[in-house]
């Protein structure tokens, strides 16, 4: 088969990637805006390889990406380009307007054209897969807090709260309109909190461990009660796959790990994975620094898997203590992922001082 991945650069794609080129012989073309968030280097042993295509540009370019659909003529498309980190969203909506909506748009005007020109037995095995967040779905309050049901399911409404959600939640709608009117091949899948090697050092995990390496404080937002449902991106990989092989055409599917955890609670297993890694005379967990909380700060994530897992086989299979020992050894290993730009990634990215140390 012949896959075209959008946002294959960055820490999901190239996973994706890598899976691909490690076990099948697929034959992969990576469309790849190589934003600030891309990680050209976890895809540098590829370059050359006879089974993997790069194109470096913007999915808002229709014209290129006419160009690349007709020249490879994909059976399956995975779209996971995306500007994808909600603090930045807070501090300037407008890439994330260009890429998430305008560029879905974009992608999906071309697929459409690409797929219906097809011959009919290559339009009947065509697939869209749209890699989506269960951001989309809000929040929910802290367990026991409130009467409602529990866990974000494939009909829960959609209330995102950041501009992030948002502009995902405005992409969901495309591809769910594409499918119902024109009969555009799509599905959608919703996705708990990814952690693994290869992620930008913006985000949580890597970040505590540059924080911690730099011998800076840890930053944790508010009081790091917020609960998120983390998955290993090797487990979001197989349920990706699982989706391509067996999932119905028009259907949502959502993807979580049933691993819900606070924030503190994470930052405090990381850094006792951390003493014991690094065995340092430092007891990290005494840099943990509670920051000025993110606005809008969404409670609690919490994803109902029962679908993909009865319906398509799917289950998580890494267990979270190893999944994250692996994960910080695998950063200590490859330090230069955790390269800070100057103090850049120490500073909260809002206003306020340090609430406690
Ligand atoms: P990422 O930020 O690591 O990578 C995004 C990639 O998209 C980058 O390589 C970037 O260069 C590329 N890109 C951005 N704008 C582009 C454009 N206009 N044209 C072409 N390429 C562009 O993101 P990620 O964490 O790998 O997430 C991938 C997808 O999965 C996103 O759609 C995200 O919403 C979704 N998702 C992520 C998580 C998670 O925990 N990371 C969870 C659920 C869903």
């Amino acid at each position: 088969m012949k896959i075209l991945i959008t946002g294959g650069s960055g820490f999901i794609g190239s996973a994706l990637i890598r899976y691909f080129i490690d076990n099948t012989q697929h034959h992969i073309i990576n469309v790849d805006k190589i934003t600030y968030a891309s990680q050209i280097d976890g895809l540098c042993e590829y370059q050359a390889h006879e089974h993997y295509t790069f194109y470096q540009f913007d999915i808002c370019n229709a014209e290129v990406l006419s160009q690349v659909l007709t020249q490879h003529t994909p059976d399956v498309i995975f779209h996971l380009a995306a500007e994808s980190h909600v603090d930045r969203s807070i501090s300037g909506a407008m890439p994330f307007i260009d890429t998430n909506i305008v560029g879905t748009f974009t992608l999906l005007e071309s697929a459409k054209a690409y797929w219906s020109a097809l011959p009919e037995s290559k339009q009947a095995d065509f697939r869209f897969i749209h890699v989506s967040t269960d951001e989309v779905y809000g929040d929910l309050p802290f367990d026991n807090e409130e009467n409602k049901p529990s866990k974000f399911t494939e009909s829960s409404p959609y209330l995102p709260n950041s501009p992030y959600s948002a502009s995902k939640a405005a992409s969901d709608h495309l591809v769910r309109a594409w499918h119902r009117t024109y009969g555009f091949p799509a599905m959608i899948t919703h996705c708990s909190n990814n952690y693994g090697s290869h992620q930008h050092n913006e985000k949580l995990i890597p970040r505590v461990i540059a924080c911690a390496l730099a011998g800076k404080l840890l930053p944790v937002y508010g009081e790091g009660k917020q609960v998120r449902d983390w998955l290993h991106v090797d487990d979001h990989i197989s349920a990706l796959i699982a989706v391509m092989e067996k999932g119905l055409l028009g259907e949502v599917y959502n993807i979580g790990g049933d691993c819900e955890m606070s924030n503190l609670s994470l930052v405090k297993q990381l850094c006792r994975t951390l003493n014991e890694l690094t065995q340092s005379q430092t007891d990290y967990q005494e840099k943990i620094e509670f920051v000025a909380d993110r606005l809008g700060h969404d409670r609690r994530y919490a994803i109902e898997n029962h679908k993909i897992c009865s319906e398509l086989g799917w289950s998580p299979k890494t267990d979270f203590t190893s999944g994250l020992y692996n994960t910080v050894k695998w950063y200590l290993d490859n330090p230069q992922w955790l390269k800070i730009d100057g103090d850049e990634i120490m500073k909260p990215l809002f206003s306020g001082s340090s609430l406690k140390k």
